[in-house]
């Protein structure tokens, strides 16, 4: 009873306390009979001994009385010595009264009086047994104090009895002490049966407390497929009551998708459970889920087989949530940007998408040292991205580091950036167009010159080239033509070159050459330069065949020395002005760089500005060179040149500064100058006509027929006597409206002439249909003539094709009598050159025609 001592202590207290009024009632009754046998004999005594039983009896009443009203103050120990006083007092009252009563009556009272004892004595084990010492002690005092009596009476009869008593002492003894186990058994054990009963009860409803709050629907059912019991969730999930769900058979489900999970454990005896994942239909409610079942057979303790359980979840959102993850995990594998993870540790991919794929396979198969340098480079953590080439393509890829073993690589096609970033890089280095280096390029490559000069005492050239006539073809044929002239030029001169020499072009039609290493003294670079400068000059030369054309240049060249210690600025403006002055020498030149020229050449810009003054300063002049028939060496007509007299520079040839004019428009008023000057000059003379030279820049303008046509409605020029000279460039711009122009122009009568014809398109076909009278074979044909029988042949073919078309030929830079037998010998009909006369000023001309005749 150990554990359940004080509550089983108080419930013995209570049984004793219980049994206290039925006591009070037994002794007061026994006590009466004694009274009513023993008072005829005893009188007063008897009553006063009534009067002691009737006394404990009320001391009894009130502590019963005053446990009852106190019990749960009390404490046990004290209502066990309070009840153990009462009890204790009345079984000394009773045994002074059997003491003071037996003996004095006859043996039928002595006997009365020990059978009422023993009735109280086996009373009191059934009431007393609980408090069991108050039972023993009341049994030894009432029956040991009968049976002392008794063993010591004198008669047999009663010391028999005696020993009878003591028997019936020591089995009530006994019995007593089997009552009290016997009751705290019982009460340990109900209240063990209460404790258990609660703890039940706790357990019970802990159960169902989760059974209804577990987030998955549950359901049990017999083999019957009968739902014996579901949880609030399952009565949720479904929309039902668990009132109609509880016994509804599941085989009547409509959706008959989840039937094979239902059945699996009960048709397997619980060796299978059943799943079912998907969509589904309600039988009760009518709606559709998406559920996940799981099923798995219920056993009893003997294993026997009772039915099954089964877990219901909604996976709707989960679903949902599952598509989201997956559409976005689509969107990454297609993803044409590259993403991948790397294990730093091992070098292995971890994950990747199939753009990452291609390239880490490609690369690991094609390339597997380059692709382990590439891992090796994203894992020494120094860089935040990384380029990687793999075909055409060039990734960047951006480096995220996860831990400290695993990397995020995420890539980005940048093979359009990278390429304009290289581009980018080449073009501040090299041309575009015909891929040579450019100045800056070209700026190193001198420096590294200078340095090997230094330590070679060798010297290095620079050549500076321009074209003479290129800004014609450039503005007559177009752009394309240009540039495809240039970029053949550029081969050309690459070719040319030894290596170590260095082509480099700086803009338009100027290139520069770069000589280094030339070894000896400063003459015999100069020499050797200029040999290499006139081996160019002659590769220039050499027709370019362009769109079925040959077309004829010629180029000037400025050359200019230097070792080491010198700003690449001031070698190149050394260059130019070489060049320059090569240019206005005469086409063709080459020019070596004397510091004593860069003071007295004028720069162009400077040029360009004196010019704008120059008609108004009254500089500009006009010679007269003859024309002279070649079959009566009669001279018919003449041709108007510029020039220029600068104050400063002395005569500037119109090759220079006739560029100038057309690139700063002044042409326009150059042209109408020379058209009114030729017409005050040469009205006198009895030519012909005199040649006016027109640029293109001038003829193509918009408004030069107005001009000339009030030029002649003023009588400042008579049409008739002005042969219009220009370039054929002018007819391959826009036939149509040249041809329109020439007409009008040929109604007011001047008379036209192909310039330098040969040198350009030399195509006769269009001319024919023009009212063009007259070719001039260019003079560098006619140099040649004598010398290359390639060139006498072409000018041989001009000179009969002219004739068929029925044009008259005028041959330019007649110098010798070699040439002039030839073009006689062919039929060419006019000739001009200094043969003849070099360009005269008018008054010298006047002289020179009166001289002749
Ligand atoms: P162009 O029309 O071909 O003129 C002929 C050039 O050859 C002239 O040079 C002339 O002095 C030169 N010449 C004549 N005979 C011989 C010869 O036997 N041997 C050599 N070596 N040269 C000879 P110039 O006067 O320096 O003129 C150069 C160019 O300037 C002309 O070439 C012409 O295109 C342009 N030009 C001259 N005057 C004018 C003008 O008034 N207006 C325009 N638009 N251009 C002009
Ligand atoms: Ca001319
Ligand atoms: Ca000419």
């Amino acid at each position: 009873m150990d554990r359940y001592e004080p509550q089983v202590r108080r419930d013995l207290v209570d049984m004793v306390y219980d049994s206290i009024p039925f006591s009070i009632i037994v002794n007061i009754m026994a006590g009466l009979v004694v009274l009513v046998v023993y008072w005829p004999k005893s009188g007063k005594n008897a009553v006063i001994w009534y009067g002691m039983i009737v006394a404990a009896m009320l001391y009894r009443l009130g502590i019963y009385l005053y446990y009852k009203s106190h019990q749960d103050e009390m404490p046990v120990v004290r209502a066990e010595v309070l009840q153990w006083i009462g009890m204790f007092a009345s079984a000394v009252i009773w045994v002074s009264g059997l003491w003071y009563f037996l003996g004095k009556h006859g043996i039928a009272y002595d006997f009365l009086m020990a059978f009422v004892m023993g009735g109280m004595a086996s009373g009191s084990i059934s009431t007393l047994s609980s408090e069991r010492i108050t039972a023993i002690t009341y049994v030894l005092i009432t029956l040991g104090g009968t049976a002392l009596w008794l063993l010591i009476s004198p008669r047999a009869i009663e010391v028999m009895m005696g020993v009878m008593v003591l028997i019936y002492l020591a089995f009530l003894v006994s019995s007593s002490s089997r009552i009290h186990r016997t009751i705290v058994d019982a009460l340990v054990l109900r209240r063990e049966n209460e404790h258990w009963i609660r703890a039940l009860k706790a357990h019970r409803a802990e159960i169902e407390l989760i059974f209804d709050n577990v987030p998955v629907g549950v359901f049990f059912y017999d083999k019957d497929f009968n739902i014996v019991n579901v949880n609030q969730h399952f009565v949720q999930l479904f929309g039902s009551s668990r009132e109609k769900l509880i016994g509804f058979n599941l085989e009547r489900l409509k959706d008959r998708r989840i039937i094979p999970a239902i059945r699996m454990p009960i048709d397997y005896n619980g060796l299978e459970d059943g799943y079912y994942e998907g969509a589904y239909h309600t039988t009760t409610s009518d709606i559709d889920v998406y559920i996940r079942i799981k099923t798995t057979a219920l056993k009893d303790s003997k294993n026997r087989l009772v039915g099954a359980i089964g877990i219901v979840e909604d996976i709707s959102q989960e679903l949902e949530h599952k598509r989201q993850i997956e559409s976005f995990a689509q969107f990454y594998i297609q993803n044409p940007n590259p993403v991948m993870q790397l294990s730093c540790y091992s070098h292995a991919i971890l994950i990747e998408n199939d753009a990452a794929r291609l390239i880490h396979v490609g690369l690991e198969k094609k390339e597997p040292e380059r692709w382990e340098g590439f891992l090796e480079k994203v894992c020494s953590g120094e860089h935040k991205s990384i380029d990687l080439r793999y075909e055409e393509t060039v990734y960047q890829f951006d480096i995220v580091a996860l831990d400290e073993e695993r990397v995020n690589l995420y890539g980005r096609n940048v093979t359009k950036e990278r390429i304009a970033r290289e581009r980018a890089d080449y073009l501040a280095y090299y041309d575009e167009l015909t891929g040579l280096p450019r100045r800056k390029l070209l700026f190193e490559h001198v420096k590294i010159a200078m340095l090997r000069a230094e330590r070679n005492g060798t010297t290095n050239a620079l050549l500076f080239l321009d074209l003479d006539n290129f800004k014609q073809i450039n503005d007559s044929m177009g752009h394309d033509v240009g540039d495809y002239l240039l970029q053949q030029l550029a081969k050309r001169l690459t070719n040319l070159m030894r290596t170590g020499d260095i082509v480099a072009r700086l803009g338009g039609d100027e290139f520069v050459i770069l000589l280094s290493d030339i070894e000896g003294d400063a003459e015999e670079a100069a020499m050797k330069s200029e040999i290499v400068a006139r081996k160019i000059r002659e590769e220039v030369a050499r027709p370019f065949a362009i769109k079925g054309r040959k077309l004829h240049f010629s180029v000037s060249i400025g050359i200019t020395l230097f070792t080491y210690d010198r700003d690449f600025f001031d070698l190149l403006k050394e260059a130019d002005v070489a060049m320059y002055e090569a240019k206005s020498a005469g086409k063709n030149g080459v020019r070596l760089f004397d510091s004593k020229l860069e003071k007295s050449t004028v720069r162009k810009t400077e040029l360009m500005q004196d010019l704008h003054n120059a008609i108004e300063r009254n500089q500009l002049t006009l010679l007269y060179q003859p024309q002279i028939e070649i079959s009566t060496g009669k001279c018919v007509g003449a041709e108007a040149l510029l020039r220029w007299e600068h104050p400063k520079r002395g005569l500037v040839s119109p090759g220079i500064f006739i560029p100038l004019a057309e690139e700063s428009g002044l042409i326009h008023e150059l042209g109408q100058w020379v058209l009114r000057r030729v017409a005050q000059e040469s009205a006198q003379l009895p030519l012909d006509y005199i040649a006016v030279n027109v640029s293109i820049k001038e003829f193509v303008r918009s408004d030069f027929i107005e001009m000339v046509k009030t030029m002649a409605k003023k009588g400042e020029i008579d049409p008739s006597r002005i042969e219009l000279e220009m370039t054929e460039s002018v007819f391959i711009e826009n036939f149509k409206e040249t041809n329109d122009k020439l007409q009008e122009l040929r109604r007011m009568g001047f008379r036209f002439s192909i310039d330098d014809f040969g040198t350009g398109y030399s195509s006769l076909a269009y001319l024919k249909n023009l009212s063009i009278k007259t070719l001039k074979i260019d003079r560098g044909f006619v140099e040649d003539i004598g010398i290359n029988p390639n060139d006498e042949v072409l000018t041989r073919t001009i000179i009969d094709i002219a004739a068929h078309f029925g044009m008259k030929t005028v041959a330019e830079g007649v110098e010798n009598e070699t040439q002039l037998a030839f073009l006689k010998k062919f039929g060419c009909d006019l000739a001009q050159g200094y043969y003849f006369s070099k360009p005269m000023s008018i008054d010298s001309f006047m002289k020179w025609l009166g001289e002749r005749v």
